[in-house]
């Protein structure tokens, strides 16, 4: 019915006996194949749409001058018998009938590098071309596919459902605003095609034939073309640089590109990505019918997560060598950098690894080198929600624009936020102190207790570490007892760490009576304990989850002295353990302070005490407590932003999940390398234990493991008392495949080592 009624207006309006009508997919107008009875094709475009007249106009103004200068085919558009380009058919809907362009889809082709190549030299040549235009009415488009109109893809990047894929967008949406926005009214602007995807590209005889489908096109900076068309081309492909190298030389060898073109390419080409997934997401919300818009979603998506693992410098280096310019060496910079921090900094400041690395950004699990590495952070715990989360940045940059004060005012955030952290401890621990560090949280609470208990002698766990202060050090074993340390000091009685693999003892029940034989003695001498202060899973201890009833048993003991227990949660708090959000829940007890630090802030230095309102009053005997930064008003947006990511993007059940798959992978690596004694932990905090052949700690070999692992790209670190741990607790995005990836390297460097 419909066919039969357009065959009729193509013969009034055109002259055209149609033979047979297909429908073509596409969006924007209604578009068919017409075939006459000479066997000549067309395509017809239907408006239904309501299109801006004036741009088809000048589309089609453009289009029908421009195609007598090119080696290739666009898009003509032929007039009606009166010689009208634009016709408007019964109901009113403008009609437009192109001559139609013979080829392959480049979509559908192998994409080997010749026909790439000549890609590149179309897009080159269009943007010649079109160079010789000008159009207001083009000028005046503002269209949310345009690059530089990227924001007006805000609104709809919200629809995108993951959250944990919504922070990809947001991120390289953010970056671009800082990196890119500025510059792009310095680069060469014109007419471009503006959707050249690879279903808009025709191929013929291993070249590019055509590129239809002008619909999108804009004025805005010329190398936006190429970006776009290097989206596509990248997409599904397991390495995607040496196709857009291809893509690029072609262009250059046409149109040479300039020094900060090539630098923004990334960029733009990211940024195209987040545009087409934000619409994809917006289409997802109607029912229209969204097939066509969402051909490219899923690929789009893996180029996007493949994208967050290449360094950034190696993707600019790539293109910048293909546009003929210089790579940017970083050597020399490191360099006199590394002199500058050996010049300036005392050497007890420490750098990982044999031969350190120079960090130059990072985003979520991955941190980039200065020449061109990716490595997968398997370490770094203060990222918690992840390097350069959105969230955090956003959150930060907007508040530290607007206010940025200190406790002794009040401001919304900072009450928000403790009511919100509060409501994830038992009832009883319901005040909240503001610092700056884990070692002024361990000070804090240190004197806390001291002036609660009215005395200063405190229990302590053997290998623990609570702060770089003189009171943090004075109750970390890992410090008094390790390497410049002066043994247990006269006010700390130190337990064995509970440790049952290869520990001091054998059971649980040998740690506690250990323990209540000490508390004994302690009270024999008369003298009152102020605190026990340990971590529910010993980190510096090398990873190891204290055993089932311990913590239960000692604080029954110590219950009876009213002595106060302080919980330090700087590593194992906000959901890492993955079963629990905190670490004592999985003991069973609650302790009188809990210790927050590192993740709380994702890196920005916000940390707190929480306490009993009894110990909290107690405390308050008359001199006040105040912290210059401690939970200042940036502090508190970024916290709140860290903790409203962990509940958004379930990172507690993500670490619970990818904890237990990890575990499960290093136990059957274990199977295979006796040298691995012991796989323990929870969540995201997991140890392996290195052992020699006689069952003694393996100190060297847990080295030469972080050494190769990290000749292999992948972070770790070690610790526990014989330093023959390697530590496990990367930011908590860390994904099955990155755990996949650490395992099959992991086995890949035990194979090379002589054990
Ligand atoms: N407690 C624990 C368990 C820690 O791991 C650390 C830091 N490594 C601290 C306290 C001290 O925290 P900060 O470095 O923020 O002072």
């Amino acid at each position: 019915m419909v066919t039969a009624a357009l065959e009729k207006e193509l013969c009034t309006i055109y002259g055209i006996n149609a033979a047979r009508l297909e429908k073509l997919e596409g969006y924007g107008s209604v578009n068919y194949l017409v075939t006459d009875t000479d066997e000549k094709k067309y395509v017809l475009k239907v408006y239904t749409n309501q299109p801006d007249f004036n741009l088809v106009k000048e589309e089609i103004r453009v289009l029908n001058s421009l195609c007598v200068d090119l080696e290739f085919y666009v898009p003509q558009t032929i007039p009606s018998k009166d010689g009208n380009l634009y016709p408007l058919d019964k109901n009113n809907n403008l009609l437009r009938l192109l001559h139609f362009i013979d080829g392959e889809f480049l979509y559908d082709t192998e994409n080997s590098s010749e026909i790439l190549y000549s890609f590149g030299r179309r897009i080159a040549q269009i943007a010649v071309a079109l160079s010789k235009y000008d159009s207001a009415e083009v000028k005046a488009r503002k269209l949310s596919w345009d690059l530089q109109y990227f924001y007006l893809n805000f609104p709809l990047a919200k629809h995108i459902a993951d959250p944990s894929d919504r922070k990809l967008v947001n991120y390289f949406f953010d970056l671009f605003q800082q990196v890119a926005l500025d510059e792009l009214p310095y680069l060469r602007h014109g007419l471009i095609h503006g959707d050249l995807h690879d279903l808009n590209v025709l191929v013929e005889n291993n070249s590019v034939s055509g590129l239809i489908d002008f619909g999108d096109i804009s004025y805005t900076p010329l190398v936006a073309d190429l970006a776009i068309a290097l989206t596509y081309v990248m997409l599904n492909k397991p390495d995607p640089i040496t196709p857009a190298v291809e893509v690029i030389l072609g262009y250059h060898s046409v149109f040479p590109l300039e020094k900060r073109e090539v630098a923004l390419l990334p960029h733009l080409i990211t940024t195209r990505l987040c545009i087409s997934l934000s619409h994809s997401a917006e289409a997802k919300t109607k029912s229209a019918d969204t097939e066509y818009i969402l051909i490219s979603e899923k690929p789009a998506w893996q180029l996007l997560r493949q994208w967050i693992s290449l360094n950034p410098v190696f993707i600019e280096n790539s293109f910048m060598e293909a546009a003929g310019f210089k790579k940017n060496e970083s050597a020399e910079h490191q360099e006199n950098i590394l002199s500058k921090r050996i010049k300036y900094f005392g050497k007890s400041l420490s750098l990982s690894y044999s031969e350190p690395i120079y960090f130059s950004s990072a985003a979520f699990q991955y941190m980039y080198d200065g020449d061109g590495n990716t490595y997968l952070d398997a370490y770094n715990n203060i990222p918690h929600v992840g390097h350069s989360h959105p969230n955090v940045s956003v959150a930060a940059s907007k508040q530290i624009r607007k206010l940025n004060t200190n406790t002794r005012y009040y401001y919304d955030s900072l009450a928000e936020y403790a009511e919100k952290l509060l409501g994830y401890f038992p009832q009883r621990l319901n005040k909240i102190f503001f610092v700056n560090s884990g070692s002024a949280a361990t000070d804090l609470a240190l004197r806390m207790a001291n002036t609660y208990t009215k005395s200063d002698h405190h229990i302590v766990l053997e290998s623990g570490y609570h702060g770089h202060t003189l009171a943090g050090i004075n109750v970390s074993s890992y410090k008094f007892e390790g390497k410049g340390g002066r043994g247990v000091p006269g006010n700390i009685t130190r337990l064995p760490l509970p440790k049952l693999f290869n520990g001091t003892f054998n059971t649980t029940s040998e740690y506690v009576e250990n323990a209540k034989e000490e508390i004994d003695s302690l009270s024999q001498k008369n003298i009152a304990i102020s605190s026990f202060i340990f971590e529910p899973t010993s980190g510096c201890g090398g990873q190891v989850p204290l055993p089932g009833s311990y913590l239960k048993n000692i604080f029954a003991l110590l219950g009876k002295n009213k002595s106060v227990t302080i919980c330090d949660e700087v590593q194992t708090g906000f959901g890492r353990l993955g079963n629990w959000f905190w670490g004592f829940e999985m003991h069973n007890v609650v302790p009188d302070m809990v210790l927050l630090g590192k993740p709380m802030g994702n890196g920005h230095p916000v940390a707190a005490v929480v306490t009993t309102e009894e110990i909290a009053d107690k405390f308050a005997n008359g001199m006040e407590f105040f912290s210059s930064f401690g939970g200042s008003t940036v502090s508190a947006e970024i916290a709140m932003a860290v903790l409203q990511t962990i509940e958004e993007e379930k990172l507690q059940e993500h670490a619970k999940q990818t904890g237990y798959y990890f575990v499960r992978l290093l136990q059957e690596l274990q199977k295979h390398h006796p040298c691995i004694g012991d796989v323990r932990g929870c969540g995201l905090f997991l140890g392996i234990e290195f052992i020699t052949a006689n069952n003694e700690p393996a100190t060297a070999l847990a080295k030469e493991v972080k050494e190769g692992l990290k000749k292999r790209f992948i972070l770790t670190g070690t610790d526990g008392k014989y330093d023959n741990v390697i530590k496990i607790k990367p930011p908590m995005c860390f994904s099955k495949e990155n755990a996949n990836q650490f395992c099959e390297v992991l086995n890949e460097v035990l194979k090379t080592i002589n054990y």
